[in-house]
């Protein structure tokens, strides 16, 4: 297996592909951006590995973010490759006609319960047709969904969907090896944005936790994630985001001693707010103070939140 690392000039530093053959089939897993200099890093990277685009037969996408998928549809135009992606994520990777719009309705409904500043829209809807753009020409998508054996000539791989990041995130475990591939489902440094890097997802973080815990019970001995390095001890690095999280749950409690908004609450815990952060710093909120309002924690009302009991213990709720 070769991990090809790709130029990100928009998003998250370096991705990684990774590419698999043994035989005569070979297993691309994730794309970097669409971008003429991209395309011909990759180009370069799989020479140094003595292939060429023809060779790739199978792409799997992790998930939908433009650079995971931006090359899909060029490779697959030139190598004839089938391409696999989540059911839940699968429209928007083949940009079906109203994908995008819907995706920008939806922020538009989500600044205003977040009462978001107006002036921050414009330039977050720009950022996101950017994004749209470098997701490329659309590959023809054959989706799967959780459970699902995707089986090759050398590889059979389980897919485990690990929704939070984005509604179909999964990750693809080969059947001869005690590792898998997470996309940004787990990454070595940083945690991955839920609430804010698809506001699609409903429930994130009780879905992302059920996720987690799903990947944990496989045991697994290493992860290859979607950006940096691999993960070699899997379950304590899950274990490291799931405390994030209560950190983060105790921290956004020690300011709701008086109602707040969501917006207010994002910018006292992370400062300015702008482009792209404009939309993961509140989506992260909102979905922390959704989870508090499923558990009674927390009230809303009218878009203001306020703490509903004296003390939380959050180790017994998440
Ligand atoms: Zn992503």
């Amino acid at each position: 297996m070769y991990k090809i690392s790709l130029s990100n000039t928009e998003f998250e530093g370096k991705n990684n592909s990774y590419l698999l053959n043994d035989g005569s089939e070979t297993i691309l897993i994730d794309t970097g951006l669409f971008s003429p200099n991209i395309y011909s890093e990759f180009k370069q990277e799989l020479s140094k590995h003595g292939y060429s685009l023809s060779d790739i037969d199978v792409i799997l996408l992790t998930h939908w973010h433009a650079d995971h998928v931006g090359l899909a549809g060029t490779i697959q135009e030139e190598s004839g490759a089938k391409v696999y992606c989540h059911i839940d994520d699968s429209s928007l990777v083949e940009k079906k006609s109203s994908s995008l719009s819907e995706l920008l309705n939806l922020v538009v409904i989500k600044f205003e319960e977040w009462n978001v500043p107006s002036s921050k829209l414009n330039p977050l809807l720009d950022v996101l047709k950017l994004g749209y753009e470098l997701g490329g020409p659309p590959p023809r998508i054959i989706p799967f969904e959780h459970g699902d054996e995707l089986e090759f000539e050398n590889h059979i791989f389980s897919v485990l969907h690990v929704p939070g990041h984005t509604m179909g995130l999964s990750c693809f475990l080969p059947q001869e090896s005690s590792s898998a591939f997470v996309g940004d489902a787990v990454l070595p440094v940083y945690t991955p944005n839920i609430g804010g890097a698809d506001i699609r997802v409903l429930s994130p973080l009780s879905q992302y936790r059920d996720g987690l815990l799903r990947l944990q019970d496989q045991n697994l001995d290493i992860f290859y994630p979607g950006h940096r390095h691999e993960i070699l001890s899997p379950n304590s690095r899950i274990n490291e985001i799931f405390q994030h999280h209560r950190d983060r749950f105790e921290q956004i409690i020690s300011f709701l001693t008086t109602p707040i908004d969501i917006w207010d609450l994002s910018t006292r815990i992370f400062g300015p707010l702008d482009g792209i952060h404009a939309l993961y710093g509140p989506g992260e909120m909102a979905a922390h103070l959704e989870y508090l309002e499923s558990m009674g924690a927390v009230d809303s009302l009218d878009g203001l939140y306020s703490l509903n009991t004296s003390s939380i213990d959050i180790s017994s709720i998440f």
